[in-house]
């Protein structure tokens, strides 16, 4: 496949493009040149999308000037790094990625095709009615992705419309429409914008940015202190590093939220300490957050309190960080009892039934 030529306005809206770093190239733009009058307009519009970030969650494209648009982004990123604020990587990236969503959402198939093959290497098909031939209801799709590639993904969504079992398939491919398709790699794209933020080397700032980093870095508030109900040395391992992710102000899995949630839960954490926490999450929306964590806690519909979910679906997600004390405990709430009951008689789930085991071994010699 022959990659498209892009213009300047494609530039702008996907900035990551490899092509766009060969744009500033050509043009022989560098970082001196922020000093220059000329790019007030430029360091303005850095300076708004790192603002849109703190405070709004979400930014737009500006389109009328793509030069500046484009400019715009690789100064905004330094802009971030100087504030050397995870936090603030974490907002920016993904409100970076949730505008990137929104084009894709609307952009010509030939160059969402592009973007999937070259930066997140999934050979994403666009689904024309003559390649599918004659089989009947597959040209209603927009695209398709080979099967091992949405098994990846979709495991990260908990929701019954991710289940192979509700998608089409067909030799080998998922079927999609353009929504389904970009909810699928919306975390990877967030991921691909971290990735660059932390690849980037702290910069030397030219003396007209000092002040706009600075103001940029107080503006940014720091996430509010996690109140801890139990100490977090009593938490498993999976738990913490889940905590850990939060507090850098990185986006969970889906499945580490749950694990998250629900543990605290049982923990006896309250809903209010819980949604408190999840402030820290760069998608963070206190109304979405409150009605899930108060699913979970069995407030609302079926009234059903969820369990979180067992080691072995942990460490099917890679999200198991056993260490010793972890010992043969099925799930992460008995991480707790085993180690720091207080009475010593207290055993697992595991525990009881080694002891039956062992108990019917015992009987069988006698
Ligand atoms: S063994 Fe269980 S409790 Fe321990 S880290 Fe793994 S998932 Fe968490």
């Amino acid at each position: 496949m022959i990659p498209l030529k892009l213009g300047v306005e494609d530039l702008a809206k996907y900035p990551f493009l490899e092509e766009a770093g060969e744009y500033f190239r050509q043009r022989g733009f560098s970082l001196n040149d922020i000093s220059q009058p000329d790019f007030d307009i430029v360091i303005e519009r850095a300076k708004s999308r790192v603002l849109d970030a703190i405070y709004h969650r979400e930014t737009s494209s500006r389109l009328s000037d793509p030069e500046v648009e484009l400019l715009s982004f690789p100064v905004a990123l330094m802009m971030v790094k100087s504030t050397g604020l995870d936090h603030l990587v974490s907002r920016f990236s993904h409100t970076e990625s949730v505008r990137v969503e929104k084009l894709l959402e609307d952009e010509r198939e030939e160059l969402v095709v592009q973007i999937f093959r070259h930066i997140l290497k999934i050979n994403l098909v666009a689904v024309t009615a003559e390649a599918e031939g004659g089989e009947s209801g597959l040209h209603a799709f927009d695209y398709k992705i080979p099967l091992m590639d949405y098994l990846k993904r979709a495991t990260h969504f908990h929701q019954l419309e991710w289940k192979l079992v509700n998608r089409v398939v067909s030799q080998g491919y998922v079927y999609l429409r353009t929504h389904d398709m970009i909810r699928l790699i919306r975390q990877e794209i967030d991921g691909m914008i971290r990735a660059r933020l932390n690849a980037l080397p702290v910069p030397r700032l030219p003396e007209n940015l000092e002040a706009t980093v600075k103001d940029l870095a107080a503006r940014s508030p720091p996430p509010p202190k996690i109140v801890s109900v139990i100490a977090p040395d009593k938490y498993p391992p999976c738990v913490t590093t889940a905590q850990a992710m939060l507090e850098k102000g990185e986006n969970l899995p889906h499945y580490a939220r749950f694990l998250l949630t629900t543990y605290l839960v049982a923990a006896g954490r309250t809903v209010d300490d819980i949604i408190q926490m999840y402030g820290r999450s760069p998608d963070f929306n206190e109304r979405i957050t409150r009605y899930q964590v108060e699913h979970i806690a069995g407030l609302r519909g079926g009234r059903v309190k969820y369990r979180p979910p067992s080691c072995r679906t942990l460490v099917t997600h890679s999200f198991c960080f056993k260490v010793p004390e972890c010992g043969d405990i099925l799930n992460p709430v008995q991480f707790g009892i085993k180690r720091f009951s207080k009475n010593p008689t207290t055993t697992t789930t595991a525990e009881k039934e080694k002891g039956k085991e062992k108990g019917k071994a015992r009987t069988k010699k006698q």
